[in-house]
């Protein structure tokens, strides 16, 4: 289907014949293929004698779609789109260890076995959300990946503000909210030794659709078009995502990057309740250091190291 979709998406008509030779398909296989996008959403008139005109682009998440007037350098240069899968940090990770390049995007309808931090599950139903991964292949030492967790979160939340125009904020270390509540849970994993980092998949899980917020999650959770009023794109919010990730690598290159970090983060400033394992202590999260430790002061005046591997950060007075 995607290839007959490219063919149709710069908007013009195309006759049948011009699509079956380009394709070297015959004038039923193309039919068959326009019936299936139709059944996809598409809507796709047929003008007599003159071909197909594609009219109405559905917000379903396949790989001409995201890839179509893309125009970046290296993120999402190639992209697999599934319509359900366990992890899409699972998937890639198997196809990093086959040899996939930097830059590689997997993107998914559903999954059946997101994953959080420290073993968390992570909500991703059909058809609502988008489940995102992309392969990192940078060359760094493995005590500079915090570094990248933080401009995972950076790359999604702005992604997010230019098709929304939401105001998505970081609390820390990697969740984006809107209007104080989760919109996306961000996950890195790696495989290194100890000098280098082979790879790294960047995940993210962010809530679009979702209009009737799961009751284990309600509390904490919004989605991007009940903060909107209105449905916004799941393809254009991956598209924005990929081009906001190579704005974030020349932001780490041109040193702006920690400043814009701290004018994105909800957490910087606030008082905070540190959840850790047997011990939960109140501060006020004073500093984001570059290997992602949050520094909290403490009522007593002390300053604590929080390492983002071990604890859920709380606001005082609610999640942010
Ligand atoms: P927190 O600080 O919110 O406790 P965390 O950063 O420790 O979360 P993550 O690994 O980011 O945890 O996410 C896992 C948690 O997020 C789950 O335990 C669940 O509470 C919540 N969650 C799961 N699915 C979703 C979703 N689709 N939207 C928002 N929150 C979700």
């Amino acid at each position: 289907m995607d290839d007959i979709l490219k063919a149709l998406l710069p908007g013009e008509i195309v006759s049948g014949a011009r699509i079956s030779k380009a394709l070297g398909i015959t004038r039923a296989a193309v039919w068959k293929r326009i019936t299936a996008l139709r059944e996809r959403g598409f809507v796709i008139d047929s003008l007599d004698r003159q071909g197909y005109l594609l009219v109405h682009v559905p917000d379903v998440l396949m790989s001409s779609l995201i890839t179509y007037g893309l125009e970046t350098k290296w993120a999402g240069s190639q992209v697999f789109c599934y319509e359900s899968v366990d992890s899409t940090n699972r998937v890639l990770r198997t196809m990093a260890a086959d040899g996939a390049g930097h830059g590689t995007l997997v993107v998914a309808n559903e999954q059946t076995g997101g994953r959080g931090r420290r073993g968390r599950g992570w909500l991703t139903p059909k058809d609502t959300s988008i489940a995102m991964s992309l392969l990192l292949r940078p060359e760094i030492p493995p005590a500079k990946v915090a570094l990248l967790s933080l401009a995972a979160s950076v790359a999604v939340a702005k992604g997010i503000r230019q098709v929304t125009g939401l105001e998505a904020g970081i609390k820390w270390p990697n969740d984006i909210v809107v209007n104080g509540k989760k919109v996306c849970g961000i996950l890195l994993e790696m495989d290194a030794d100890e000098q280098n980092v082979h790879y790294i998949v960047a995940g993210a899980g962010i809530n679009v659709h979702l209009m009737d917020i799961p009751e284990e999650i309600r509390a904490t959770a919004t989605s991007l078009d009940l903060e909107l009023g209105h449905p916004c794109s799941r393809v254009e919010i991956v598209k924005a995502v990929m081009r906001a990730t190579e704005e974030t690598e020349n932001l780490l290159h041109d040193g702006s990057f920690m400043s814009v970090y701290e004018t994105l983060s909800v957490t910087l400033g606030h008082p905070v309740s540190v959840q850790a394992v047997g011990e939960t202590f109140t501060g006020t999260a004073e500093q984001i250091r570059e290997d992602g430790v949050l520094m909290v002061r403490t009522e007593s005046g002390s300053v604590r190291e929080v390492m983002a591997g071990d604890v859920s950060v709380r606001g005082l007075m609610g999640y942010v």
